[in-house]
């Protein structure tokens, strides 16, 4: 076995590099139309310096905030917005969500499988927690994607008069799935609300906004929420989360979230009103680097034989790449490679561990600048069989290649580059 040298492994990445412009172009050109949508609805809505303070105590009557929510809700096609930095986590927001919209005797009907790991505990699928949706006597249902997609049939067949509320999850999430597509969830929304009306739709937008020109409220979608340390927040937002839908939907979710009346009336930003705009204002752009970052890295380990899903080659619905890599000691390796690579705690060699709100043990590589920020270039998976990486993020494609390179690096001793 031949040893690598760094010359070797810059060169390999480099000409994986050259293999994926067209791929790249692609990413560059949906981030030009996002980018013309989020400064439309700035202009719109005429943002302006005196937005970016902000009130203290209750918070009543601050422009910035209903201006930042204005914003959010035209560049997501939404008639309102709720978005605070009190929303703690992407779990905050979509728990909000449910717990305004469903009642004890109400059904939630999951139509794309399995929920994401922390929402089965918010729902009450594992663990014992006496909070849970299941507790307050929801009932609940999930269906699994049929070949991928959603199983628009069954769906329709499953809708019975206590179905409040269809859970759709655009992202794969940590899951071996695809990613939905904007279209596809837009045809399964118009087919279930023309075979029930009354059926609310929800879409768990986490890892999604901006990976396409279209966002699911523009195709129908009734309520949508996500992270502000994922995708809208591009880095720069430090905490925080958004729901985004219909008014009334909204008012409830917030709340939800806040106190019965009250929840989109008051709400200090502590000063964090600039930061979100500007967030949201690099986004498109933010977002590319990301997904461009998981193309090459997908080229990288197809071409040294792994598989992966996306293929490099396939159009991008979230920013996730799953990467198979079939062993602990690989997936371990993968992790402590992508944070050797990273900007903040470099030196650190991240080991399985336990996480809250999650069953198995988890291994994270994320050497961020805020803490579990995944729109930052982080990796990180469950330490069960297939012994997948999920990673996302990356603020720069630049950082992206030097990771590749690095996880390239850790890989190959075994292998040797193709
Ligand atoms: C990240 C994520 C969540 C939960 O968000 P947190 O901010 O980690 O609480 C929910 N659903 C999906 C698909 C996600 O990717």
């Amino acid at each position: 076995m031949r040893a690598l040298s760094n010359v070797d492994v810059t060169d390999f990445v480099n000409a994986m590099r050259r293999e994926v412009q067209d791929a790249w172009e692609r990413v560059d050109q949906i981030a030009l139309a996002n980018q013309r949508k989020v400064l439309k609805a700035f202009h719109t809505h005429r943002i302006s310096e005196y937005h970016f303070a902000s009130g203290t105590g209750y918070g009543y009557n601050d422009a910035g905030r209903d201006a930042l929510e204005a914003v959010y809700a035209q560049v997501f096609g939404a008639e309102a917005a709720f978005v605070r930095p009190l929303l703690a986590s992407g779990t905050h927001a979509i728990s909000a969500c449910l717990f305004g919209l469903l009642r004890p005797g109400d059904e939630l009907l999951s139509i794309t499988g399995l929920p994401y790991d922390t929402m089965q505990q918010v729902i009450g699928l594992v663990g014992d927690n006496p909070s849970s949706l299941i507790k307050w006597g929801v009932n609940y249902r999930y269906l699994p994607l049929k070949d991928g997609k959603i199983d628009v049939n069954a769906t329709i067949g499953a809708i019975r008069p206590e179905t409040k509320v269809v859970a759709i999850q655009r992202s794969r999430g940590y899951s071996w799935r695809p990613s939905l597509s904007v279209g596809e969830i837009g045809a399964a929304i118009r087919a279930i609300k023309r075979a029930h009306p009354q059926v609310l739709v929800f879409v768990d937008n986490c890892y999604g906004e901006f990976a396409e020109e279209m966002e699911p409220c523009t195709v129908g979608a009734d309520l949508v929420a996500g992270s502000l340390i994922k995708n809208p927040g591009a880095g720069l937002a430090p905490a925080g989360g958004y729901i985004v839908g219909r008014s009334d939907l909204v008012e409830l979710a917030a709340d939800a979230a806040v106190a019965p009346a009250i929840g989109m009336r008051v709400g200090a930003m502590f000063g964090l009103t600039r930061t979100m705009l500007q967030g949201l204002f690099l986004a498109p752009h933010t977002v590319a680097q990301a997904i461009k970052g998981a193309i090459l890295l997908a080229k990288v380990m197809e071409e040294l034989g792994y598989e992966v899903t996306p293929a490099w080659s396939e159009p991008r619905h979230d920013i996730v790449q799953a990467v198979r890599l079939g062993s602990p000691e690989r997936l371990v390796a993968f992790c402590q490679a992508v944070q050797s690579a990273g900007p903040v705690d470099h030196y650190v060699l991240p080991e399985p561990g336990e996480m809250p709100g999650y069953k198995d043990y988890i291994v994270m590589a994320a050497g961020t600048f805020i803490q579990g920020a995944s729109i930052e270039l982080s990796a990180d998976g469950p330490l069960r069989d297939p012994y997948i990486a999920y990673v996302q993020g990356g603020l720069t494609v630049e950082h992206c290649q030097i990771a590749a390179e690095a996880v390239v690096k850790a890989l190959t001793s075994e292998t040797d580059l193709p």
